[in-house]
């Protein structure tokens, strides 16, 4: 077994010391703590490209992208000198801007679904404004959501949970009141016959149902074939607002997403992550009819101050700009990524693990077990123990993925083969360390 002398953290564990004195847990996030993995966050003080430099000077190659954003790399020069130039015309304005009128001409050019948008700060505001609007457009108060997906921390949708409120055993969150969860259905993934027995069971009750169209937030996993369309189906029939959640999938799939990567379209959209850049940025919009409802145009209320900020707005529209202009990228980064999922495969096949790896385009996730991963209930099969080990051994070799297993990863247009195959070296010893192989 090969193993490697631990890193240099100091620095870092001396500001989770101070951390956790003055911010709960000591992280602004909780997929942050590496509670899921053991020992401290590694706290980060630069990044370019597919490298991240923590505090202590150690280096890492970026599994990351900051859970999605940095599809470019970091610090892209092209998004960094837009907000360079947009900076001396002051921060934020709380009035209109031309960028925001930009912005709006871009989302819907690159997702056509999308008829009418607005912008907000994050994907949980996109979310959150988008079931009120659903609510709003059918006057009907239930949702169908499903198990293991997340769709940030709005009260509605932490029930049954994924990503850190699957980590952390708290899908069910106190603070939630019976009264919201009541309203909120859920169902497994990738099972439409139990989606069409809660719709036939609530009927004429339900306003949305709201999904990832791949989800990340169990970590990796793709629809099966024909359950989009099927979803599809059963919300037009019955009058219900389908909503993809594509915070995550959203200009990453495919520069419209998983809608145009399947072919499906949805009533509503909501997105995140890339549309900023690393800025904080959400967005939710859809068909005309629907997105009229919000006010001032209609009497559904969502509001920002800082929404359609300028310095995001800029950063959001050079990196969208530049995913419009090279279509070519999204094909790179599947072939890419695709090495990395097929290395993975092998290296855990040779080893006589047989783990399996979901793939879709530049997302994946390495599930600690030898059965297919379809829904939760198939990810929670995985060895988490075996997981944290890995991801330690990953660590040590400079390697930084997500410190949990019910995530997927990001690969960026940074990613070259030299580094794929310092990944796959590493990730092959790290895979015998783990399991004393
Ligand atoms: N929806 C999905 C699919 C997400 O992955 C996330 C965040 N990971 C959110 C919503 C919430 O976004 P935010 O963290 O920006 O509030």
């Amino acid at each position: 077994s090969t193993s490697t002398p631990e890193l240099n953290l100091s620095t870092s564990d001396t500001l989770f010391t101070r951390a956790k004195e003055h911010i709960p847990g000591g992280v602004n996030s909780p997929v942050r703590a590496f509670r899921a993995v053991g020992g401290h966050p590694v706290f980060m003080q630069s990044a370019k490209g597919a490298w991240l430099t923590d505090v202590d000077g150690n280096r890492y190659l970026d599994f990351i992208n900051s859970w999605g954003p940095m599809i470019l790399g970091h610090a892209p020069e092209i998004v960094l000198e837009a907000v360079h130039k947009a900076i001396p015309s002051s921060l934020s304005f709380g009035a209109p801007t031309r960028r925001e009128v930009e912005m709006a001409e871009l989302i819907k050019l690159m997702v056509p679904s999308i008829e009418k948008v607005r912008l907000v700060n994050s994907g949980t505001e996109a979310t959150m404004s988008a079931i009120r609007v659903a609510r709003g457009y059918t006057g009907r108060n239930k949702m169908i959501k499903f198990e293991g997906c997340y769709h940030g921390h709005g009260d509605a949708f932490l029930i049954a949970a994924g990503s850190g409120a699957l980590t952390l055993g708290t899908p069910d969150s106190p603070g939630v009141t019976a009264g919201v969860a009541q309203d909120t259905l859920t169902v497994p993934y990738n099972d439409l016959a139990a989606v069409k027995q809660v719709i036939e069971a609530n009927k004429d009750q339900v306003a949305a149902l709201i999904l990832e169209p791949v989800v990340g937030n169990m970590g990796l996993v793709a629809p099966a074939a024909g359950y989009l369309q099927g979803l599809r189906d059963l919300c037009t029939e019955h009058g219900i607002v389908l909503i993809f959640d594509e915070v995550m999938t959203g200009f990453r799939l495919a520069r419209g997403g998983a809608q145009e990567l399947y072919g499906i379209t949805p009533d509503m959209t909501t997105l995140g992550k890339i549309i900023g850049g690393g800025m904080p940025v959400g967005a939710y919009g859809g068909r005309r009819d629907i997105m009229e409802c919000v006010a001032p145009a209609g009497k559904v209320y969502q509001a920002g101050t800082l929404s359609g900020n300028p310095i995001a707005t800029a950063a959001g529209i050079a990196q969208l700009t530049y995913l419009q202009e090279h279509p070519e990228l999204y094909t790179d980064l599947d072939r890419i990524t695709t090495r990395i999922a097929d290395g993975t495969r092998q290296i855990a096949a040779e080893l006589g693990l047989h783990y399996t790896v979901n793939q879709v385009g530049s997302m994946f996730s390495v599930f600690f077990t030898a059965e297919p991963v379809h829904n939760l209930e198939d990810a929670k099969k995985s060895d988490t123990e075996a997981f944290g080990r890995y991801f330690r051994a990953m660590l040590n070799r400079g390697i930084y993925l997500a410190p949990a297993q019910y995530e997927a990863l990001f690969v960026s247009t940074a990613m070259t083969d030299d580094l794929v195959d310092m990944y796959l070296t590493a990730c092959r010893e790290s895979m015998r360390e783990a399991h004393g192989l």
